[in-house]
C-alpha cells in the first residue's frame, strides 16, 4: 500500500503552525507496513487543494488529510473532494443530530456555520470525532480501468483531535485492510563507516522488496533498518534472520547492536558482567562522555567519575604531564593517553578513557578542526584512538563520544 499525505492549510504555508500532524502520521504509517511516498502542504484555496488531491489520489492507495473541516468560510476540504469526485455534499441527519446534541451538552446554540460539518457525500462514512466538532471522512472508492480500491481518510487539523480519530477510528479499519500481513522490523547499528559507505558494502540488498533495507545516519553511527513483510510472524523472523546474517558478514564487527540497543547501555551491562569501573577524563567533549554514560540508570556501579580539563592548566592540575603537553600539544595521541592514565587512577577505576580534540569553529595547535585523540586505558595497555570528523562543534562533541564508547565496547569484548 502506498500513501500520501495532504496537509491543508494555509498557517502552514506561512510558517506560522509546522505540520506536526504529518510528522505524526509519518511515524506510524510504517507500524502498520504502509510506505508513505508523498507529503504536500497546501493552502486553504479550492483550485490549488483540488489540484494537489486529484494527483494524490490518482497515484496513491491511501490518502490522509488533515485540516480544513472548521466550520468557516475557509474550511473547504469537504466541498473540494465533492468536487473533485464529482459527487452531491448534503447534511446527514445523523450527524446533524449528534452535532446539535454535542452543542447542547456544550450550552451553548450551535452556529449556523456548523451545519456543514455535517454534510457528507454518498462514497464516505463519517469517521467520529470524540475530542472535538469535526467528524472525519473515511472514503473509498474503485478507481481507474481496473477499479483498484482507493481510501482517503480525512482528518480534522487540531493535532489532539487528528491523533485521537487516527487511533480510535483509522488504524482499526487500516490494520482489517491489510490483514493477514505481519511487519516486523530489525534495526542492525553500526559505527566506523560513512553512510554512503556502508551504503556500498550492503548494496547488492538495498534493492530487495522484501526484506526491505534502508540505510540512516545517527548519531551514534549509522543504522540499517531492515523490514519484512510475511504472512506469519515466524516467516517474517526467518526472513529477517537471514537478510541480518548477510549484513553481519558484510560488515563485519562496525555493528555494535541491534534495535533498542545504545552503546552506553551495552557497556554498562558489559562494565557490570566483568566487575570493571571505568573513569574520564575529557577536554573537547566538556563532559558529554561521562554525561552519556550517565544516562543509563544504575551506571553508579560501575561509573567513578569524569575530569573536565579544557585548558592546560587544568590538565596539569589533575596530574596530566606539563612536558608532554609542551613536547606534543594537548591534543596529541601521547597526552590523550596520559589522560586516560590520570583519570584511570585519580579516580580508582580499572580503566580510563579520555578525549582531547578540536571541536572548533578555528583551529588549534595547528591541527585541524575535527581532529580528536581517544586513549582507552586498562591498567596493561593503552589503547589509541584517532578520529576526524566533520567539521562542526556539536558534530565532533557527539561523534567523539560516540567513538569512545564504541572503542571501549571493542575492547570489553575482547577482553576475556
Ligand atoms: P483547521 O482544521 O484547518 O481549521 O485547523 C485547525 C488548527 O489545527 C490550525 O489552526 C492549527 O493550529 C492546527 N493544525 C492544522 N493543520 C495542522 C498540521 N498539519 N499540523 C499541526 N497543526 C495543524
Ligand atoms: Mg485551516
Amino acid at each position: 500500500m502506498k500513501a500520501e499525505i495532504v496537509s491543508i492549510g494555509t498557517e502552514l504555508l506561512l510558517g506560522e503552525i509546522t505540520d506536526t500532524n504529518a510528522s505524526y502520521l509519518a511515524s506510524q504509517l510504517p507500524l502498520l507496513g504502509i510506505d508513505l511516498l508523498w507529503v504536500t502542504q497546501v493552502g486553504d484555496n479550492l483550485e490549488r487543494l483540488r489540484e494537489c488531491l486529484e494527483q494524490a489520489w490518482g497515484r496513491s492507495d491511501i490518502v490522509l488529510t488533515t485540516g480544513g473541516l472548521g466550520p468557516t468560510e475557509d474550511d473547504i476540504t469537504r466541498e473540494t473532494i465533492a468536487a473533485m469526485l464529482d459527487e452531491k455534499l448534503s447534511v446527514d441527519a445523523e450527524l446533524e443530530r449528534r452535532l446539535r446534541e454535542l452543542f447542547s451538552r456544550l450550552g451553548f446554540p450551535m452556529p449556523k456555520s456548523n451545519i456543514k460539518q455535517a454534510a457528507l457525500i454518498p462514497s464516505a462514512r463519517a469517521i467520529p470525532n470524540l475530542s472535538g466538532t469535526a467528524p472525519g471522512w473515511w472514503v473509498e472508492k474503485g478507481r481507474g480501468k481496473q477499479g483498484e480500491r482507493r481510501i482517503l481518510i480525512v482528518m480534522p487539523g487540531p493535532p489532539s483531535e487528528m491523533r485521537h480519530m487516527w487511533e480510535t477510528g483509522v488504524v482499526g479499519p487500516l490494520r482489517e485492510i491489510l490483514q493477514g500481513e505481519i511487519i516486523i522490523s530489525r534495526t542492525i547499528k553500526t559505527l566506523g563507516m560513512t553512510e554512503s559507505g556502508a551504503a556500498e558494502v550492503v548494496k547488492p540488498l538495498l534493492s530487495s522488496n522484501n526484506p526491505t533495507l534502508a540505510v540512516y545516519a545517527k548519531t551514534d553511527g549509522i543504522h540499517l533498518r531492515l523490514t519484512a513483510k510475511a504472512r506469519t510472524g515466524e516467516e517474517a523472523d526467518k526472513m529477517i534472520a537471514q537478510r541480518e546474517s548477510e549484513i553481519r558478514s558484510l560488515l563485519g564487527d562496525i555493528i555494535w547492536g541491534s534495535d533498542e540497543e545504545t552503546l552506553e547501555g551495552l557497556i554498562g551491562a558489559l562494565l557490570l558482567e566483568k566487575g570493571l569501573a571505568i573513569a574520564t577524563m575529557e577536554s573537547c567533549t566538556g563532559g558529554l562522555l561521562a554525561s552519556t554514560i550517565t544516562d543509563v540508570p544504575g551506571s553508579s556501579k560501575y561509573f567513578k567519575g569524569g575530569l573536565v580539563a579544557y585548558t592546560n592548566e587544568a590538565k596539569i592540575s589533575y596530574g596530566v604531564s606539563s612536558s608532554l603537553i609542551e613536547r606534543h600539544g594537548a591534543i596529541s595521541s601521547e597526552v590523550a593517553a596520559d589522560m586516560a592514565g590520570v583519570a584511570r587512577q585519580h579516580l580508582g577505576a580499572d580503566i580510563g578513557i579520555s578525549i582531547t580534540g578540536v571541536a572548533g569553529p578555528a583551529e588549534d595547535e595547528g591541527k585541524p578542526i575535527g581532529i580528536v585523540h581517544i586513549a582507552i586505558d586498562n591498567g596493561r595497555e593503552i589503547r589509541p584512538i584517532l578520529g576526524q570528523y566533520p567539521p562542526w562543534r556539536h558534530h565532533v562533541k557527539r561523534r567523539a563520544t560516540y567513538q569512545a564508547l564504541f572503542e571501549l565496547r571493542r575492547l570489553l569484548v575482547s577482553m576475556k
